[in-house]
């Protein structure tokens, strides 16, 4: 980490939240905090809520919370130094950085200040040297005129060795640095790109950092030998083949907007979604679709559909699909794309076929169960038997039973089977299979804006805002464990921010929650003493009720002697009466020593 935890903390302490929020989002002021419509998820009324004291925001309908880090990451999508360093320059703070750190980032730099130079000189090649013609009528019949080949910075690279670098005068290190060329065996510069319509792949912020090159149809090296149809940049140190997405930076929006991505198979299917007016549209940079792939995608939308040919979206690497499918809490479904065609194809001829078969995706699962049952609707016994084998083998593959078990029962109505053999052909052949682990995602909330909250989360709200408030309280008052765990971290931390971030940082999510949601509502009652004491003394009495209902089933199972609960139990419920009466203070104390002893008997 090149950045000092005091750097990151001026940054937080300078960037007024409310201001950097509000560059996008509409917010009004609501009491002691602003609200507005959640940017994270879509909504009429708004649920979003920021607290301009603390620095933090947080939404009741989908709990997506932070601070102004978290928000420049989240809406800007930039990894947590970038965001930093945003933040650092809007509010003019220079940041302590390692020189190891900072040398590094400069040189990353000029290589990308060499990659936009590149891309650009291509272009004009492709615009307007005479030699590019062919290139030009090729994309032309493909339906790519001047309009779409300045969107997406198509180039030419001419045929000639080093023309690129000559003209643009790079180095042996930048030509390696940004894979734009070599120095060949006779130690001469040399381009990586000849006679090749260029795709510069971009990263998600707009900027180039490889190339795709395609030949000409019909060409052939100078050797007379069949060359690559396409051709990519090699990964250097501005990019990661593995991570990247073609066409990304022209889709984000889009593809925020609408929370899917279409993935398809080449630049060129990309081009013909856009053209089709499917403007979420990616590809894979000549490589197959894996895990960095989908941990780039969930940053940007929860659905996934697949575009590729019938064939090759049928033989995804099913197994790994489904663990990504939970691993990113996204949902991939397949396209169902007019058999035999490539989607540029469609997109010139019928483009809303390509727009429905993008609407009528279907989920990965049923997509592959449809390849193995279609055929043998309506067949005999043996084929329908057949069929349903091949099925069962299918469903073994996904993880969740729940999911299994639905699809056992479509599968069985489909093909005519008996729904119990089929379950219990499913039943022998996955219980190979490992059982599904449980969900990360913490339990649905049953928090709702606007209801009145239950008397922890209103302790916890009072704690969050009056931190004088926090000494009249104890952990054994809370009697759920994310409400306990949410108060003994506040407890222990300097601020409600820090306590959020370790509780984060340990993956108690369900108690983070909890404090973020308080942080942004207001306390729950105007906080003077008497108001507090009378937070603690609800709070209390639950505990204090609880206690005592457990103790009375202990007694009743014969776990403690019975001298001693019944000294007991008639003197906590004569202090629980007294809660209600003018003495209710004193009743508070002495019902809080009595919890404390409880808990620890
Ligand atoms: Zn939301």
């Amino acid at each position: 980490m090149a950045i000092t935890e005091e750097d990151i903390a001026a940054v937080r302490a300078a960037t007024d939240i409310v201001a950097l929020i509000t560059e996008q989002v509409a917010l009004r002021r609501a009491g002691q905090r602003w609200t507005g419509l959640c940017p994270f998820h879509v909504e009429k009324t708004p649920s979003f809520s920021v607290n301009a004291q603390e620095g933090r925001y947080y939404c009741f309908g989908c709990h997506a919370s932070g601070d102004q880090i978290t928000w420049v990451r989240e809406t800007l999508h930039l990894d947590f130094t970038e965001a930093v360093r945003l933040l650092a320059d809007r509010s003019g703070i220079e940041l302590h950085e390692d020189p190891a750190a900072s040398r590094q980032r400069h040189e990353r730099q000029r290589l990308l200040d060499a990659m936009e130079q590149a891309v650009a000189w291509y272009q004009e090649r492709l615009l307007s040297d005479a030699q590019a013609r062919p290139a030009r009528d090729y994309l032309r019949s493909r339906g790519i005129d001047g309009h779409w080949a300045r969107q997406f910075r198509l180039g030419w690279a001419p045929d000639d060795w080093d023309a690129l670098a000559r003209e643009l005068n790079l180095d042996a290190r930048t030509l390696a640095g940004t894979g734009l060329g070599f120095v060949n065996q006779r130690g001469r510069r040399q381009d990586a790109m000849r006679a090749r319509i260029i795709f510069p792949i971009l990263d998600p912020s707009g900027r180039p950092i490889a190339l795709g090159g395609r030949i000409l149809p019909d060409q052939v090296g100078h050797d007379g030998r069949p060359l690559a149809k396409y051709k990519n940049s090699s990964e250097t140190p501005i990019y990661s083949k593995r991570r990247t997405l073609y066409g990304l930076s022209w889709a984000k929006d889009e593809v925020i907007r609408s929370g899917e991505i279409v993935v398809c198979e080449g630049y060129t299917d990309v081009i013909a979604f856009f053209q089709a007016g499917v403007t979420r549209a990616v590809a894979t940079c000549g490589t197959a679709l894996g895990e960095e792939h989908f941990t780039t995608m969930r940053n940007f939308a929860r659905r996934i559909v697949l575009a590729y040919d019938a064939d090759q979206a049928g033989q995804s690497a099913a197994a790994a699909v489904y663990q990504w499918e939970r691993r990113h809490e996204v949902d991939v479904a397949v396209a169902r794309l007019p058999a035999g065609q490539d989607p540029a194809e469609v997109a010139r001829h019928d483009p809303s076929a390509l727009v429905a078969a993008i609407e009528g995706a279907i989920p990965f699962l049923q997509f592959r169960l449809d390849r193995v049952t279609g055929p043998a609707v309506g067949g005999t016994p043996e084929v329908r038997a057949r069929a349903g084998e091949q099925a069962v083998e299918v469903l073994a593959e996904h993880p969740s039973a729940l999911v299994r078990d639905q699809y056992a029962m479509r599968v069985a109505d489909r093909l005519g089977l008996d729904l119990d053999v089929v379950r219990q052909q499913l039943r022998l052949r996955a219980s190979g299979a490992p059982p599904a682990p449980a969900t990360q995602r913490p339990a649905p909330s049953a928090r709702v804006r606007g209801a009145p909250p239950r008397p922890g989360e209103a302790a916890l709200r009072l704690c969050v805002h009056e931190p004088r408030a926090r000494s009249r309280f104890h952990a054994i008052f809370f009697l759920p464990a994310a409400q306990r765990t949410a108060f003994e971290e506040l407890a222990a931390q300097p601020t409600v921010s820090a306590a959020i971030d370790a509780l984060t940082r340990r993956g108690e999510t369900e108690a983070a929650d909890l404090l973020a949601a308080a942080v942004v509502s207001e306390p729950p009652v105007a906080p003077s003493d008497e108001a507090i004491d009378a937070v603690v003394a609800q709070l209390v009495r639950v505990a204090a009720t609880a206690a005592l209902r457990r103790l009375e089933r202990r007694l009743r199972a014969g776990e403690i002697p019975p001298a001693r609960a019944m000294s007991v139990i008639p003197d906590v419920k004569a202090r629980l009466e007294l809660l209600e009466t003018d003495r209710g203070p004193a009743a508070v104390d002495s019902l809080r020593a009595w919890l404390v002893e409880e808990s620890a008997g």
